[in-house]
């Protein structure tokens, strides 16, 4: 192994390579607690070649590369498991590398955040549209297209952030630095285009948790922010998860073109108000679900009427406005206005800290996640003891001194 960190020392210098068993640790673990295995090497490259020599070396030698961002993946993909391999930590890559304003395309290096860029982005009155996940503050551009973020905001109008993407430079395993969309063409000027240069090569690299390779550049579409937004919470009436899912399916089938629509279930307003998570939520009286929606338009014409549009369903479906100011537990505001987009989830999973490795994000239609609710809910009452000793565990073991 000393041979192999000698020949990497030489590619990124002292100053960017480390066998520190503090420093191994410290890039062993995700988000979570769990500790699966210690890197051999940690190191941080500045740019692509750097990336490219490395990639070469550990190809020649067989060892395992994990490229990691901000390392808040929660299921173990930026860590290692087995107690093996190099950390390529991507963090120092995070430099605007070009704006297009008139083509509306922004280009990254892939270890910039959602934050840093949408930070630089607004001064400009432009925005990526979807925000990347919900851990956007931190979590980089890079780990979000391997891993096709959606959740941090906008994602109801512009989906998941792959859907934005343009194109990508990757290092492959081999180190060969490869192109994707318009510039796969060698006459292309700049990134415009993903489409159209035969089958989609960058759709291979999305969610592909960088097993196919080392995204060092990303282009992304860009959009104008609307100059109007409008956004409101609702509680909920009983049978909250079939009304929530109506509420959602006709805000589509209506063609309204939400922001941002999320059903929070009574649980979770709940606990996090009486935990203290959420406080603007502690005055409610009922702690029932709550609904919320977050719509934009680039007139105040414009606002008002979808906005009546928007009212007239949840007041046919019997919701309940909180009010219009986030002390009303208006949580739509908080969201759009305050960033809170990136903090809802930091919220939720600080609940449970013990429980992170056990969460998992899946997809469902609309129609289907009140039946997937319930049936999940059954499966907890079945498994109640067997669930009971796994926190027990849990908090024993990795909590040492935490009360149950
Ligand atoms: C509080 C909280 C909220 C979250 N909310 C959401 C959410 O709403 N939606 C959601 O989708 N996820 C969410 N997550 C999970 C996670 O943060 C995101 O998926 C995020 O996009 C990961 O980005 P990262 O930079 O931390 O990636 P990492 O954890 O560093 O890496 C993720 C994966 O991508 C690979 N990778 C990273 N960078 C590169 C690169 N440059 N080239 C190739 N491969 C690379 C890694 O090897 C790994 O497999 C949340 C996590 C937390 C803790």
């Amino acid at each position: 192994m000393s041979d192999i960190f000698n020949k990497l020392e030489k590619i990124v210098s002292e100053k960017y390579i480390s066998k520190d068993i503090y420093v191994r640790h410290a890039y062993s673990r995700n988000v979570d607690i769990v500790l699966q295995g210690v890197p051999d090497i940690v190191i941080r490259p500045k740019d692509t070649q750097e990336i490219s020599e490395i990639l070469k070396v550990a190809n020649e030698e067989n060892i395992t590369v994990i490229p990691r961002g901000a390392g808040i993946c929660e299921f173990g993909g930026s860590k290692p498991i087995g107690d093996n391999g190099i950390i390529l930590d991507m963090k120092r890559m995070d430099n605007i590398v070009n704006l297009n304003e008139e083509n509306l395309v922004v280009t990254v290096e892939a270890g910039i955040s959602w934050a840093k860029l949408n930070e630089y982005l607004c001064h400009f009155g432009l925005y990526t549209g979807s925000m990347g996940p919900g851990s956007g503050m931190t979590a980089s551009i890079g780990g979000g297209i391997s891993h096709h973020s959606v959740g941090g905001g906008g994602c109801a109008k512009y989906g998941a952030c792959t859907n934005q993407l343009v194109s990508l430079e990757v290092v492959l395993p081999t180190g060969e630095i490869i192109e994707t969309g318009s510039q796969a063409n060698k006459y292309s000027k700049f990134p415009f285009n993903r489409f159209g240069n035969g089958p989609d090569l960058a759709g291979l690299f999305c969610g592909d948790n960088g097993i196919f390779g080392v995204k060092t550049k990303v282009s992304l579409q860009i959009f104008p922010k609307p100059e109007f937004a409008e956004y409101k919470t609702f509680q909920l009436p009983r049978k909250e998860r079939e009304v929530s899912a109506k509420i959602l399916n006709e805000i589509r089938q209506r063609g309204i073109d939400v922001y941002d629509a999320m059903y929070i279930m009574d649980l979770i307003v709940r606990l996090t108000a009486n935990e203290g998570y959420m406080p603007i939520w502690s005055q409610l009286k009922k702690k029932r679900g709550l609904i919320f929606y977050t719509i934009e338009a680039n007139t105040e014409v414009e606002l008002d009427e979808k906005v009546k549009l928007l009212d007239n369903i949840m007041e046919a479906n019997k919701s309940e406005d909180l009010g219009t100011e986030i002390s009303n537990g208006n949580i739509a505001k908080w969201h759009y206005e305050e960033q809170g987009h990136w903090q809802f989830y930091h919220n939720l999973w600080g609940i449970f800290p013990t429980m992170q490795p056990l969460t998992a994000e899946c997809f469902s239609p609309i129609n289907q996640y009140p039946k997937i609710l319930d049936d999940i809910d059954q499966w907890d009452m079945e498994h109640d003891q067997d669930m009971r000793k796994i926190f027990e565990w849990l908090v024993i073991v990795l909590l040492p001194g935490v009360d149950q």
